[in-house]
């Protein structure tokens, strides 16, 4: 076990104004003690009590800030260590000198994750559970969020708990077979073999199927706006952003045009991919041209193809309806406040499935109609209400799939009349998979990848 004492800025998230300083470890209480001066000495004080004062610069006593610090001694604390937290009043300078202070004291500045890092070493909280506050940090609305809170109450790992004790139960009674063959009183025919590996089957399935809605409430879905110049694609996009708080991001580390925004649609958080093109003046198939755009929507998700209901469809308007045919798409027939030139029976036979909507983006009709479609093209209606684990996270898909795959190859053995030692074989890889989810069995490379990607201070 690490036993020094870590320090970081930990703002909660959706709080303002005040800062937040953590210090866990074991000497937590005495290295924020050396810069704090308040009535009382804080080696003294009750755990879980908060306590007014003043932090001091630890050479010159200069005062740094006026501060609260919450004492909370181990192990009723999130890393199971003792830890304070120190909150600070006086803006982004003041929190810096704070931390500084600290440091100079005795803590050492806390590596991404590292907080969390130590509530899963102590026993704490489960790597799922460590893994969704990872993603409770990054996600991007609200229905996302409640996904993620539900991963870090521990529904997941309960579940997987649950599916883990169904495999090591009929791992059990195939163990009694192979080993004591002629032991027939625990009888564990082929045919009861079967059906327990066949539910375990569909347990997994179940989980997966929450994987894709999961995924995308998580990452966004990567959504192209496409459509000849002067559609209204522009006004389409800003109409969604005033509508739905629109966040830019300058992703770091591409070349500085890339930038994606996220709009919240009805919860749905849409990722809005190659919007400098169309943000600028000029347009995207005017200056890529069709090609291009056929190339830029291979990497979405969802294709939103913008048509004036003004103009009677032209080629571009075609080769664009048929490159949209093999994707998830909805046609957006814009400016109906003006009168009709496009063929809309063209139009609908051009695009069999993909539903249709007419708006207009200047009169502000129809854009509920718009967000309605999008939420029934992504959840079916299924989201809203229900109680159902959302596995959002990439690594437990693959290690889902994984369990799968082995069980049904136990499943195909079974039914081939291999030895059950094989059969047994199967059942515990499925188990170590699961197991892997909720950090049971994982080497210490992995963990160190994951707490990696921690916001400091978390
Ligand atoms: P883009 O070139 O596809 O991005 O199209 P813009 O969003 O820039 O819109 C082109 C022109 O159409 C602008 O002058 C818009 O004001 C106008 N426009 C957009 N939506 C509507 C609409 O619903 N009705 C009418 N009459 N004009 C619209
Ligand atoms: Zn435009």
């Amino acid at each position: 076990m690490e036993n020094d004492t870590i320090a970081a800025i930990s703002t909660p998230v959706g709080e303002g104004g005040i800062a937040v300083i953590r210090v866990s470890g074991p000497e937590a209480v005495e290295v924020v003690d050396r810069v704090y001066k308040g009535k009382r000495s804080l080696t003294e004080v009750d755990t879980h009590t908060v306590h007014y004062g003043h932090i001091l610069h630890p050479e010159t006593k200069e005062v740094l800030d006026e501060v609260l610090v919450t004492v909370m001694r181990a192990p009723r604390t999130f890393t199971r260590e003792d830890v304070v937290e120190v909150s600070c009043h006086g803006g982004v300078v003041p929190v810096q000198k704070v931390l500084e202070a600290l440091l100079t004291a005795g803590a050492r500045l806390a590596e991404p994750g590292e907080f969390t890092k130590r509530a899963f070493l102590n026993g704490r909280i489960d790597l799922s559970q460590a893994e969704a506050v990872i993603d409770l940090i990054r996600s991007k609305t609200d229905r996302a969020a409640r996904v993620a809170m539900d991963q870090a109450r521990g529904r997941l790992s309960r579940l997987i708990r649950k599916l883990r004790q169904e495999i090591l139960e009929t791992l059990a009674h195939l163990a009694v077979n192979v080993d004591y063959p002629e032991y027939d009183a625990e009888e564990l025919t082929a045919k009861t073999l079967l059906s327990r590996c066949r539910q375990i089957e569909g347990e997994i399935l179940r989980l997966l199927e929450t994987a894709r809605q999961g995924k995308i409430l998580r990452d966004g879905i990567a959504t192209v706006i496409v459509g000849r110049p002067n559609v209204g694609k522009s006004s389409l996009l800003n109409a969604l952003s005033q509508e739905n708080k629109a966040i830019v991001t300058d992703i770091p580390g591409t070349t500085r045009d890339v930038i994606e925004e996220y709009v919240n649609v009805r919860g749905i958080p849409l990722r809005l991919v190659d919007t400098a093109g169309i943000r600028e003046t000029e347009d995207v198939v005017e200056r890529i041209g069709v090609e291009r755009s056929r190339r830029a929507l291979e990497q979405a998700d969802l294709v939103l193809l913008v048509l004036n209901y003004a103009e009677p469809l032209t080629e571009d308007d075609r080769k664009l309806l048929e490159a949209v045919r093999s994707h998830t798409a909805i046609v957006v027939v814009n400016k109906t406040d003006l009168e009709r030139r496009i063929d809309l029976e063209e139009v609908r036979r051009l695009i069999g499935d993909t539903p249709l909507v007419t708006l207009s983006l200047k009169e502000e009709r129809g854009l509920d109609r718009l967000e309605e479609a999008i939420g029934e093209l992504f959840f079916a209606g299924k989201v809203e209400g229900t109680e159902a684990t959302y596995v959002s996270n990439v690594r437990h898909i693959h290690l889902l799939e994984r369990a799968l795959g082995n069980v049904r190859d136990a499943i195909a053995g079974i039914e081939g009349n291999i030895p059950l030692d094989m059969v047994e074989i199967d059942l515990k890889n499925a188990w170590q998979h699961l197991g892997e989810i909720i950090g049971e069995a994982v080497s210490e490379d992995l963990i160190d990848q994951i707490f990696s990607q921690f916001c400091l201070g978390k």
